[in-house]
């Protein structure tokens, strides 16, 4: 017979090995055909503050207000016109999807036209185990999934694209179980707590899903002075630097930015001399996204030949806490 010592831990363990199991029911594949951090960014998580202000599930302020998802970004339109696939998480039987909505920005139709479907182009999954995931914002005709099909982990089921209640191209990525909302970075995470919880990603995905506080999403040279519009369109690369461009300017474009934070770009010439400095004053609020450029007109016949080098930095509390050099060899002509 097992001694009442041994039988309690035993008993103990059972339990928490089943409770597990039950809650494991599901791993989800990334629902994009893209590489985090490099093709595509995660721009927002699952809002876990009860409040009227938002709060991300490591308490950072990725998030905003009763934001239900996770927002998985490309970079431009350019990109978006190559179609990136969006993927089923996990196989599942396809409940619901739409497929008619204009692909343009909340911005220019207001939240009145597309009210009831804010989605837009869009698709729900129901997998065992009582879990849901929505996919939304597709690309208008490029859901190839309806009402009843069956799907794999892995499937394609549509274009990442500019429909419903959206200004920029991404997918919102919603995990239902229950009807209730799970976060996938933070199953069962208590109130309050700050990277509490369990993640629902494959464990192959640990890299790629890991948390970052500040991400830059753009960087790069350009021959004209570059503007949000000209990053966000992908219109930007269609103007580089040559020995006879009117500017040459350094850019990027970070995400995740934070109240306080204190950001500069230095750009240096072939003998690395500085040519900009560009050093922006602490943030007076959190950032979804922002553009920052540093630059010169040209004043001269030509640009000189050689490589020209440019620094972003943001500084917290006197502290580094993100930091990228990045340059351009210009055999200029
Ligand atoms: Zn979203």
């Amino acid at each position: 017979m097992v001694a009442l010592k041994y039988l309690i831990p035993i008993l103990l363990w059972l339990s928490a090995t089943t409770g597990a199991r039950a809650d494991e029911a599901i791993s989800l594949a990334l629902p994009m055909r893209c590489q985090p951090s490099l093709t595509c960014f995660f721009q927002n998580y699952v809002d876990h503050d009860a409040s009227d202000k938002a709060r991300d599930y490591r308490c950072g302020g990725r998030s905003y207000d009763r934001h239900d998802g996770t927002d998985l970004r490309i970079r431009n339109q350019e990109i978006q016109k190559q179609g990136i696939e969006v993927l089923a998480a996990a196989p599942g039987r396809v409940i619901g999807a739409r497929n008619d909505m204009e692909d343009v920005s909340v911005k220019t139709v207001g939240k009145a036209a597309i009210a009831g479907k804010e989605c837009g182009n869009g698709a729900v999954i129901e997998h065992e185990g009582g879990w849901r995931t929505q996919y939304c914002h597709m690309a208008k005709g490029s859901v190839r999934v309806k009402a009843g099909d069956q799907v794999t982990t892995g499937q394609p089921i549509g274009i990442v694209g500019l429909s419903g209640d959206t200004e920029f191209f991404h997918l919102h990525f919603t995990v239902r179980h229950r009807g209730k909302i799970v976060d996938p970075f933070a199953h069962g995470a208590e109130e309050n707590s700050c990277g509490g919880g369990r993640s629902l990603w494959a464990a192959s995905l640990s890299e790629q899903i890991q948390y970052r506080p500040r991400e830059i999403i753009d960087f790069g040279f350009a021959g004209i002075a570059p503007t949000m519009e000209l990053v966000e369109s992908g219109e930007i690369d269609k103007h580089p630097v040559t020995s006879g461009s009117d500017a040459l300017v350094a850019y990027v474009r970070a995400i995740g930015l934070q109240a306080g934070d204190q950001q500069s770009l230095a750009l240096e010439d072939p003998t690395g001399a500085s040519m900009s400095t560009n050093n922006l004053p602490p943030l007076d609020r959190d950032k979804a996204q922002f553009l920052v450029i540093a630059g010169k007109r040209r004043t001269e016949a030509a640009w000189p030949a050689g490589r020209y080098s440019a620094t972003y930095r943001v500084m917290r509390d006197g502290a580094e806490v993100l930091r990228k050099t990045f340059d351009i060899e210009a055999r200029l002509r």
